[in-house]
């Protein structure tokens, strides 16, 4: 059976990227391996949309984000963390893990935070240091306003940090115009990669308040990532195959051009959204993020069964909800190497397996109605 792999992170990877990092491992300390670390940090420059530094890490997605939390905030500081869902209340946690007095400024699942939340937020705590929010909220679907974020956070000392985990390369993003000082991502969602690298986009801003903070890190510690820059550098070991596969992964993206992946995105967004309509389905997010779709598993419908048939009968990996959402939502994700064909076979697949667990389906409705949308008729 041909296995599709259509959850939010990982994503599928490119032939070409995984044929570069199948190649034997060379040293790390030479000037080539550098010149491929240049070439991947301007590529996230684009990526990201930014003329500041970025940094490059050796973990999961979350690495990044610990390092910005926790450089950029001491011990008993305030910190605003906005969060709709479970990848932003890791970042509360870990705030409260390091001793920051972290303000929860949250919306009910499914639904975003909202700048007037954040601008109340902001005037009752004008002595926070810093803002945490997610762009993409992986775990519900929904999206943040972060240009709105932005705007209020700016006037204020504190400084921006946004997770754009699942939105680098997705979503449009604008990490100068939207002014975020501190902006992690991670390499298996959209910037099609497996995982194991993280990135941090650092404004003078931020370089200012992370060379006053004495932070409880070391190898996380970002000045140690800042000294290695000027001829780029890592303090540590650098998962070099990694970097040599997301070089490919990133010309691919430079090729495509971003804003053109934005729309691309966004489309496959509205032809995912159309289908699940058509179906009589109900969509779980609003607003809902471009790069994955949330669907709300029908009354009566075993959602965990509905995925497992879906995989086993079918060779569709979509996800599920996490925690109190486990078996009431279906995630289908869109980005990074996952194109239109692999979202009409996630959509057909879906009618399949709801049809057979006897939910009332017209066979091919979710598909016409994304033919449709994607055909712009
Ligand atoms: C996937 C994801 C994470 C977690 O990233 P890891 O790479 O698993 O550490 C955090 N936030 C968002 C929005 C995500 O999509």
């Amino acid at each position: 059976m041909k296995f599709r792999l259509l959850t939010p992170g990982p994503t599928p990877v490119p032939e070409e990227t995984l044929l570069e990092m199948a190649r034997p491992v060379p040293y790390h300390r030479t000037p080539e391996a550098r010149a491929v670390l240049r070439e991947v940090l301007e590529g996230l420059q684009y990526v990201l949309q930014t003329k500041n530094d970025v940094v490059a890490l050796t973990s999961s997605g979350t690495g990044a984000l610990e390092a910005a939390l926790v450089c950029s905030v001491p011990r008993g500081a305030k910190a605003i963390c906005a969060y709709a869902g479970r990848f932003g209340e890791r970042w509360h946690k870990i705030w409260k893990t390091f001793g920051v007095e972290s303000i929860p400024v949250t919306a009910p699942p499914g639904r975003a935070v909202t700048a007037a939340q954040l601008e109340r937020a902001l005037a009752d705590h004008p002595d926070a240091v810093a803002v945490c929010a997610v762009h993409s909220e992986t775990s519900t679907g929904v999206k943040h306003d972060l240009a709105a974020f932005g705007k209020l956070i700016a006037r204020t000392p504190a400084l921006f940090i946004v997770d754009a985990i699942s939105s680098a390369g997705a979503l449009e993003l604008r990490t100068d115009d939207w002014q975020i000082d501190l902006l992690g991502t991670g390499s298996q969602k959209a910037l099609m990669m497996p995982p194991g690298l993280a990135f941090l986009s650092v404004s003078p801003k931020a370089w200012t308040r992370i060379e006053s903070v004495q932070a409880p890190a070391f190898y996380f510690d970002l000045k140690r990532y800042r000294a290695k820059l000027k001829d780029p550098d890592t303090p540590f070991t650098p998962a070099h195959t990694l970097l040599r596969g997301l070089q490919v992964s990133l010309k691919r993206i430079r090729e495509k051009g971003i804003t053109n992946i934005w729309q691309e995105c966004s489309r496959l967004a509205a032809a995912a959204r159309a289908a699940v309509q058509a179906l009589g389905l109900e969509l779980f997010a609003d607003p809902p993020a471009e790069g994955l779709t949330s669907i709300k598993v029908p009354a009566g419908t075993d959602g965990l069964q509905l995925l497992s048939k879906l995989e086993k009968q079918h060779g569709l990996k979509l996800a599920g909800g996490q925690d109190e959402l486990k078996g009431k939502i279906v995630r289908l994700a869109h980005m990074g190497h996952i194109d239109y064909f692999d979202v009409l076979a996630g959509i057909a697949g879906l009618e399949l397996v709801l049809m057979e667990l006897g939910h009332p389906i017209r066979p091919g409705s979710g598909v016409a109605a994304a033919q449709h949308s994607w055909a712009g008729c």
